[in-house]
């Protein structure tokens, strides 16, 4: 193996963001809008403390169908990261699709291969990271997020919160779709979880 053949690769957990992090009230098209889950921070601090890069990637189609523009996005995760900061969790960096192949915004209407359960965002991420997808988790609250995560090779866990428990019952005998690694209520128990597999 070359020097240059492979960098320091480092592990990560992929977040989706609305149902899993935070509150899903449809389309956030405010920063003021944002509610945390109240174990958000908990959690997001003890991924941080486990060595893991924190990598947020959500899907927006609000801003392809016009209910928000495109600057509303960083303006939330800004505020994400001010809430976080307050309990010492960080959001290493964050990726957003702004597509949606029936958009009423000419600029984003597109077939793209970032919007979940495409596996563009993760694999940006990966390349802009040095991010070693074999040893990383994608954690969400629907069957897109596992999509993604899956096509990967990551772990894929579900979590019971947002359209989570819904759309397990709706999907979980769906056998042409990928079922997740694993199952938790919400985003604490999956780090728990994901805690216990780094220990072994
Ligand atoms: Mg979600
Ligand atoms: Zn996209």
């Amino acid at each position: 193996m070359t020097v240059n053949s492979k960098k320091n690769l480092q592990p990560a957990v992929f977040l989706d963001r609305d149902g899993t992090i935070n509150e899903d009230i449809g389309y956030m098209d405010s920063a003021e809008k944002l509610r945390l889950y109240p174990y958000a921070g908990s959690a997001i601090r003890q991924l941080n403390k486990l060595g893991f890069k924190v990598i947020v990637v959500t899907n927006q189609s609000g801003i392809a169908r016009g209910y928000f523009e495109e600057a509303r996005v960083p303006e939330t995760h800004q505020r994400m990261d001010q809430l976080l900061a307050l309990e010492n969790a960080r959001i290493d960096t964050y990726y957003y699709c702004p597509h949606h192949p029936e958009g009423k915004v000419a600029a984003f209407r597109q077939v793209c291969d970032c919007r979940k359960p495409a596996p563009g965002m993760l694999q940006v991420a990966a390349r802009e990271h040095d991010i070693d997808l074999s040893a990383s988790f994608m954690i969400g609250d629907k069957y897109s997020d596992i999509g993604a995560g899956h096509r990967l090779g990551l772990t894929t866990i579900l979590l019971e919160t947002g359209e989570g428990l819904q759309q397990y019952q709706e999907k979980k005998d769906n056998p042409s779709l990928p079922q997740p690694d694993h199952i938790s209520s919400n985003l604490l128990s999956a780090i728990e979880w994901i805690a216990r597999q780094s220990i072994g």
